[in-house]
């Protein structure tokens, strides 16, 4: 079983109402945690939904506006009151450290763990973190400040062994490890049993998308193609393209056109405009070019998920 989920922590833009928090999503990979942006409130919002705050070691911050970050302070001000001392991890194409630094300053803070910053190249898409399960590609955005977004991807899985198989050829224990990774298997007599005889299709590798505030911009298409699921800003509706095109944002309809183009399995919209009051004007703008979208409800969770 593996497990990739996206759980909603907040889908306004601009300024929090008591409905809707600004933008925070925690990423589930397989039990690791990710948080991605941290306007003002996620902290609660990771304990409402009973997230043990120390085990989020990584946060993508996908630029300076405030709706993205505010909540960044607070959340680890409390890591550091709860006793953390392991390293934790912030990206951002911007210096948010510089700002981070200033609080910790002014307030003569000394925290008990250290923190990495590291800077993400908002102009071209680069690799920013990697480990044996996944890698986290930048995804640059065109905004009114540097800005990007973060495509995560499962690496490739071992092939699943065949028992069966592996019996009929008596296939000693320590060959199992090379055989899930593709290799033959030779017998102590040199005969080579071929893999395809031994294993089975790997399960399929997960990939998501976050794509946040941007104008319209085809050039992160061939960046996310094929994605399972896709989350892409959609602040304003057809009716306000100007005003969207003015704020560097995109329509319900632009963030459809999006996840056609690039052939994701399921879109994702969110970073809603105050202005509308009832949520489904934007996802039906966005059904009538993409029709298997979904609106990022605060307190859903999104899985992507198979089962042996
Ligand atoms: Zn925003
Ligand atoms: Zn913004």
């Amino acid at each position: 079983m593996t497990k990739f989920s996206i759980l909603i922590l907040g889908n306004a833009s601009a300024s929090p109402t008591l409905t809707r928090n600004q933008t925070s999503q925690l990423i589930n990979v397989n039990e690791q945690y990710y948080l991605m942006d941290c306007g003002e409130g996620t902290q609660l919002k990771l304990r409402e939904h009973k997230i043990k705050l120390q085990r989020i070691n990584h946060i993508f911050i996908s630029h300076l506006h405030g709706d993205h970050y505010l909540g960044l302070i607070g959340l680890i001000q409390t890591m550091h009151l709860l006793g953390r001392t392991s390293e934790l991890t912030i990206y951002c194409p911007g210096n948010i450290k510089e700002i981070v630094n200033v609080h910790l300053k002014n307030s003569k803070s000394h925290l008990k763990y250290p923190i990495i910053y590291k800077e993400v190249n908002a102009n071209e898409s680069e690799l920013v973190y990697e480990n044996d399960k996944i890698e986290i590609i930048s995804i640059p955005l065109e905004h009114r400040i540097a800005c990007s977004g973060y495509l995560f991807k499962e690496k490739q899985k071992p092939r699943r062994i065949n028992p069966k198989a592996l019996k009929t050829f008596e296939v000693p224990k320590y060959q199992i490890n090379k055989i899930k990774l593709g290799e033959d298997y030779i017998t102590e007599s040199g005969e080579t049993i071929k893999n395809i005889r031994l294993t089975t299709e790997p399960l399929p590798s997960f990939s998501y998308a976050f794509c946040s505030d941007t104008k319209y911009l085809e050039s992160i298409i061939p960046i996310i193609n094929g994605v399972d699921l896709l989350y892409h800003e959609a602040t304003f509706t057809d009716e306000h393209a100007d005003r969207a095109k003015k704020t560097y944002h995109s329509t319900a309809k632009q963030a459809a056109e999006i996840a056609l183009k690039s052939e994701a399995k399921k879109l994702i919209i969110g970073h809603f405009s105050n202005r509308y009051p009832d949520l489904n004007v934007l996802l039906s703008e966005a059904k009538t070019v993409f029709e298997n979208t979904e609106i990022a409800v605060q307190g859903n969770t999104f899985e992507i998920s198979f089962s042996e």
